[in-house]
């Protein structure tokens, strides 16, 4: 399991008594949040530091240690804030400053000056603060007594953005062919890609992959194949189509585990040697938390598996989409999105459907997907786009809703949603800020969440939701 480490700052001008009470302290915050954040993440305690050379060694030790993927920071008493400097100035990793207390109460009755100087995070951690401030150091502050549920939360989420944080910076991204010929939002600078957020962008030939479509047995195809009638509904006489689909499944698979790879692009202009673009397998995989991007969206596919890695453990949906079509009614407009083939089973409202139809762009044979509508719920949409100088993330909050009517002729699997704070507004903010129409949608995460992940890997992050007014954009 991933560590966060445990700092918690004094000084020596308290008295060893003090000091120990401060490590008890600390150690059973520690055993409760454990208890609390259990499978998310392992908080292990720190020596309290005194000195410019503990904070320093702590640090050191954090940034080393590879399990480590962020620190929590708390000044139970007063710690004055130069000797944090040259410690804070190694940290690369992820901080949640906690401003807590031992005690969730005053003790009105006994208080007395030993309380006081022993419970003062009120001090120490605005000291603590100013130093960080002033040293331009990316944190997070979670205020509030430990115990509490909304201060639990905040440190389970900040512990979610730091795995993600840090599976991201060792990820590994395959784009079988580039993107699409002369789109635009879909490229971008894939060195600067790796150097933000440690994504290692990789072309691959389709060749790379028929080579193992061709070593894929019968035996796996049947295997497969009976997968997918167990968990989808079998909606088509095609089944030599849905084995196609199987054959790019395991090949796929056999891929991205022996090249070690998070997240991958295809597109509908590159197949050579596939009798048909990969749809059914596609969609399977992604429901696995694998990043996917259609049409050489490296940026999308890559932000789909970093999201997913965040979300591991909450309830709700989380994949790409496309923003498609709209129902314009006026007061009561509602959106439309999908894809030509790869939407995730993820969303689903009910039982996807494997149906084969022909795709009427890419001129190959007729694919098997799966069709379904989408769930209902509040969400995020993320886009992130490169904008020369850096890149930008566009995060509206939006309200997915069943269809209102049956689309019996839509071949295709469907999610409609509804703009925040309304549709001008919403949609108008969108495309002020560049945002493309490939998205990553969730309903397990929130704007703080990618808020928090925009913060830690220093990236611009536009906010679309009910305080949004385009005299700001
Ligand atoms: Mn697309």
């Amino acid at each position: 399991m991933k560590k966060l480490y445990f700092i918690t700052g004094s000084q020596d001008l308290y008295g060893a008594d003090t000091l120990k009470q401060v490590a008890a302290d600390s150690r059973q915050i520690i055993e409760y949040l454990n208890l609390r954040l259990k499978n998310t993440a392992e908080i292990v305690w720190q020596p309290t530091v005194t000195t410019s050379d503990e904070a320093e060694d702590v640090f050191i030790k954090a940034t080393a240690d590879k399990d480590c993927v962020g620190v929590i920071t708390w000044m139970h008493t007063f710690s004055p804030a130069k000797m944090w400097i040259r410690g804070l100035q190694i940290l690369n990793k992820p901080m949640l400053h906690l401003h807590t207390q031992a005690n969730e109460k005053i003790p009105y009755e006994s208080i007395n000056m030993d309380f006081m100087n022993l419970n003062q995070s009120a001090h120490g951690d605005r000291e603590f603060g100013f130093i960080c401030a002033r040293l331009g150091v990316k944190r997070e502050v979670a205020v509030g007594y430990y115990k509490h549920d909304c201060v639990i939360e905040k440190v389970r989420s900040f512990a979610q953005v730091a795995i993600a944080v840090d599976f991201s910076r060792r990820m590994k991204v395959a784009m079988f062919g580039s993107n699409m010929r002369d789109v635009a939002v879909t490229d971008g600078d894939r060195v600067e890609s790796e150097i933000r957020y440690g994504w290692n962008v990789n072309y691959y030939g389709i060749g790379d992959l028929v080579d193992l479509i061709e070593g894929v047995t019968e035996r796996e195809i049947d295997e497969k194949t009976a997968q997918y009638a167990e968990k989808y509904e079998m909606a088509t006489d095609d089944i030599v189509s849905v084995k196609e689909q199987a054959k790019y499944q395991i090949a796929i698979e056999k891929f991205l585990k022996r090249e070690k790879v998070s997240a991958f692009t295809d597109t509908f202009q590159d197949l050579h040697g596939l009798n048909q673009l990969p749809g059914l397998a596609v969609q399977d995989i992604m429901a696995k938390g694998v990043g996917f991007g259609p049409e050489g969206d490296y940026k999308t596919s890559a932000l789909m598996a970093v999201m997913c890695k965040m979300a591991l453990g909450r309830l709700g949906a989380t994949a790409f989409t496309e923003d498609y079509t709209y129902d314009l009614t006026a007061g009561d407009e509602k959106e439309l999105a999908s894809h030509m083939l790869e939407i995730s089973p993820v969303f689903a409202a009910e039982k996807p459907k494997i149906q084969v139809h022909p795709l009427s762009i890419g001129g190959k044979q007729a694919p098997a997907r799966l069709v379904f509508d989408g769930i209902e719920g509040e969400g995020i949409a993320v886009s992130m786009v490169d904008i020369g100088s850096h890149f930008r993330l566009v995060c509206a909050k939006i309200n997915l809703i069943r269809q209102p009517q049956p689309m019996p002729n839509l071949p295709v699997a469907r999610l409609m949603w509804k703009l925040i704070p309304d549709f001008k507004t919403g949609a108008a903010a969108w495309i002020y800020a560049g945002g493309a129409h490939h998205a990553v949608v969730s309903t397990a995460l929130t704007v703080d969440d990618i808020r928090m992940f925009a913060k830690f890997t220093d990236t611009e992050i536009v906010v679309i939701d009910e305080n949004t007014k385009l005299t700001d954009m």
